[in-house]
């Protein structure tokens, strides 16, 4: 895939940038650029870049996937097939940023059926869903026949106006009723509806336009995902029958659990044990992290259930910036079996330690039995 610029790099717009400003700017560049004005070279590719980054912008959908995904997420809309139904010309963007509106209703009557949906679901790791990770997928999809460009007729060959419904893919019956005169509508059973029927169909795709075909797609996970949000890739989808418009993709996410850290939104859990001494008289102990281990400073006098905060471990926002926290909660671990040096260690310990007393900071016994039982 070449390396693009950033779209609001082309239109010199902050990521911020309302609706308005991204108009605005777009039409300074366009009438500066335009290749009528501009004669310098490469004017024409500028614009070209231009208008590619002020239709994905002013697109409030397409705008979205772009912050969220980047080039990846807006990508298949502008190389893949139709799937906007075409009409995007560059007459098409500037008519829309000066008049707001298509030229000339550019309205068609769509009777093509579209394509399926289509659903991939992908397991990524945790420390995938940390820095974010691009994965080649592939799947089988009819795709359109390459032979008949899709209409289904044999090359030489064109789909013809259906006799049954003259064109127009309905069927109109009429009947008397007690009530007067009902009109019933369906769809016409010789061309399905589409209108058009192919006498010659192609000998590649026996006529439906569309062949089976293994695909492969780049898809771009952004930071911070969570399991069960999808990413939707427009118009990736299945190819509709007959040169109908392609549907779209769905990539599901689950984020594979980990068998230390626990994850609540940005924030993660890792519980470590320390031992009696440790805690009493402060230590460096290993602690796992989501990138490997990290040497965590116990102070003196931890409690268990203390918690030690490292900002920045955590998970990255998605569509933000910056990360949340890893807490690391310290474990004392009462050491189920002594030996015979320990005990007599301890048993000295205990002759001259005075009584337990609470700590003063820390949970209340009432936070901590909420906590136990929500
Ligand atoms: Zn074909």
């Amino acid at each position: 895939m070449a390396v693009k610029r950033d779209y609001y790099e082309i239109l010199g717009v902050d990521r911020d940038a309302s609706e308005e400003d991204i108009k605005r700017a777009f039409r300074r560049a366009a009438q500066k650029h335009h290749p009528d004005v501009d004669t310098s070279t490469g004017a024409e590719e500028r614009f070209k870049e231009l208008n590619e980054a002020y239709r994905v912008l002013s697109d409030r959908q397409r705008r979205a996937a772009y912050d969220m995904f980047g080039h990846a997420g807006v990508d298949g809309a502008s190389a893949g097939g139709e799937p906007f139904g075409g009409g995007f010309g560059p007459f098409g963007d500037i008519f829309d940023a000066f008049f707001g509106g298509s030229p000339a209703g550019g309205r068609r009557r769509q009777r093509a059926v579209a394509g399926a949906d289509l659903r991939y679901d992908l397991t990524i790791t945790l420390a995938e869903a940390v820095s974010g990770v691009s994965r080649e997928i592939h799947f089988p999809a009819l795709v359109q026949c390459g032979t008949c460009n899709g209409n289904g007729a044999e090359p030489g060959s064109e789909p013809e106006r259906c006799p049954e419904c003259n064109g127009t893919g309905e069927r109109r019956r009429v009947s008397q009723t007690i009530l007067g005169q009902m009109v019933n509508i369906t769809a016409c059973p010789r061309c399905n509806g589409e209108g058009r029927i192919v006498s010659t169909p192609c000998h590649t795709c026996k006529g439906d336009g569309r062949i089976r075909e293994e695909r492969r797609l780049e898809v771009s996970i952004p930071p911070g995902i969570e399991s069960g949000q999808r990413i939707a890739l427009e118009g990736q989808g299945e190819a509709g029958p007959r040169g109908g418009p392609n549907g779209d993709l769905y990539v599901l996410v689950t984020v594979r659990e980990d068998a230390d850290l626990v994850r609540r939104g940005t924030e993660l859990y890792v519980e470590v044990p320390v031992t009696f001494a440790q805690a009493a008289l402060g230590a460096s102990v290993s602690v796992r992290t989501v990138e490997g281990s990290e040497e965590v400073a116990i102070p003196a006098g931890t409690q268990s259930g203390h918690e030690i905060r490292l900002r920045g471990r955590g998970m990255p926002r998605l569509r933000g910036s910056g990360r949340g926290d890893l807490h690391v909660i310290a474990t004392v671990v009462v050491p189920a079996k002594l030996s015979k040096r320990e005990r007599e260690l301890l048993r000295e310990l205990g002759e001259v330690s005075g009584p337990a007393v609470l700590p003063k900071s820390g949970p209340s016994l009432g936070d901590r039995l909420r906590d136990l039982f929500s």
